[in-house]
């Protein structure tokens, strides 16, 4: 058995899942396509934003832009902002336990931010004969690192954050699926956890795949791209450019396969890559078909109806673009409304997408008939969801 013999041995069975997953978005009739869906809500120029302009950086003492909204969420809350911890002995029993998974699993994508490795000096570098062996290599020992989703793009500078600069041309991006009986329960610890725990296994694979191409002998470099970190890119549009999903109505990205109960994080590096398309399964018809996340968000943050070109704060926006705006002041204030119960809402928005259902035969050909029928039999299928799941407004409290 030749090197290469045993390496394609070794990666079998994420050769495997990634001939799984093709198989699967083309089964569904999701079609890769030259321009990002998102192309259709912009109708201005896009600047680089500002990241101290985001409401959750905004909330930080001293920041000139969150005045108006500490007060808010003072008024609101009773407090100054929303990642006090509370005091354990004001929890009850099952909250204690939810909240301090949430703290164990949460911790490593704060406090994990090891320095790279050395790139390996130009003698052992590996060369990159053929672009797209390396791509789907990259994306095999990914899925092994962990993730469930993994594929590439041409990093476009309108999504780094102002101020910030990154100069490798790719940028590899990571999605993994919440654990779904986490994030169901949402709002509460226990979905929290759902977030921390994604985002802390994430920060992993995302450190072990720099490490993996600086050994390489190219340069590579992961990511934060959380607001309650120190953010440098805006995840959202470059996980679309990937082909990851489409933009949804929570302003999240919906993929064939988790729908939007993921989180995402990105390496960048400058590593000779083939890029992936974005693509194209009517998502947004799908939306305009079903309002579950506005209907559900518990402050009323998601919109309803037709995207539009108000932007719910101009403070905490970037103009150019008619879409489903959030309102992150509504969402983050109420984040802090019941400290007992949960320290962030963990996405509500998200448990309750008709989307975010397992992959097996019933569901998959439920995905197929959601983007193939017409606008009457989506609206159906919303309604089943919401009857199946017997979804009410109120939340434990
Ligand atoms: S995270 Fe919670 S509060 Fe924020 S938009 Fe989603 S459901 Fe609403
Ligand atoms: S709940 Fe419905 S409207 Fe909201 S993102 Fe999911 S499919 Fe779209």
């Amino acid at each position: 058995m030749t090197e290469m013999e045993r390496l394609e041995k070794a990666l079998l069975p994420y050769e495997k899942r990634l001939r799984a997953q093709e198989r699967f978005r083309k089964f569904l009739g999701v079609k890769e396509v030259e321009q990002p869906t998102y192309q259709r809500y912009i109708t201005g120029p896009v600047e680089r934003f500002e990241k101290t302009r985001m409401a959750f950086l905004a909330l930080r003492p001293g920041n000139t832009y969150g005045e108006e909204l500490r007060k808010k969420f003072k008024a609101q809350t009773g407090y100054d902002r929303h990642l006090i911890a509370p005091e354990y002995e004001e929890l009850e029993e099952e909250d204690r336990i939810a909240r301090s998974i949430s703290q164990a699993v949460t911790r490593a994508c704060g406090d994990y931010e090891p320095e790279p490795f050395p790139i390996t000096p130009l003698e052992g570098r590996l060369e990159v004969k053929d672009e797209a062996i390396i791509s789907r290599l990259i994306k095999k020992v990914g899925l092994m690192f962990g993730a469930d989703i993994v594929r590439i793009t041409e990093l476009d500078q309108r999504w780094v954050y102002q101020g910030g600069k990154i100069s490798h041309k790719y940028a590899i991006i990571c999605a993994l699926q919440h654990k779904p009986s986490l994030l169901n329960l949402a709002p509460s610890y226990f979905s929290e956890a759902s977030s921390g725990d994604s985002y802390s296994r994430l920060k992993i694979i995302t450190t072990q795949l720099t490490d993996f191409i600086r050994g390489l002998g190219y340069d590579a470099m992961y990511r934060e791209t959380r607001g309650s970190g120190e953010p440098e890119l805006t995840m959202v549009p470059i996980a679309l450019d990937a082909g990851i999903g489409e933009f949804c109505r929570t302003g999240r990205v919906l993929s064939p396969e988790y729908g939007n109960n993921m989180r995402l994080k990105a390496v960048t590096t400058d590593l000779p890559l083939l890029k992936d398309k974005p693509i194209s399964f009517g998502t947004h018809e799908f939306c305009m078909a079903c309002e579950s996340c506005a209907k559900y968000c518990p402050p009323g943050a998601v919109p309803k109806g037709a995207p539009s070109d108000q932007m719910p704060n101009p403070v905490h926006n970037n103009p150019g673009f008619k879409k489903w705006w959030i309102n992150a002041e509504k969402c983050i204030i109420f984040w802090g409304m019941n400290r007992k119960k949960w320290g962030s809402c963990g996405g509500r928005c998200m448990a309750v997408c008709p989307w975010n259902k397992p992959m097996n035969l019933f569901h998959n050909s439920v995905r197929w008939f959601a983007i193939h029928s017409p606008d009457f039999l989506k609206k159906l299928l919303v309604w089943g969801d919401e009857f199946v799941y017997r979804r009410k407004k109120q939340i434990d409290k």
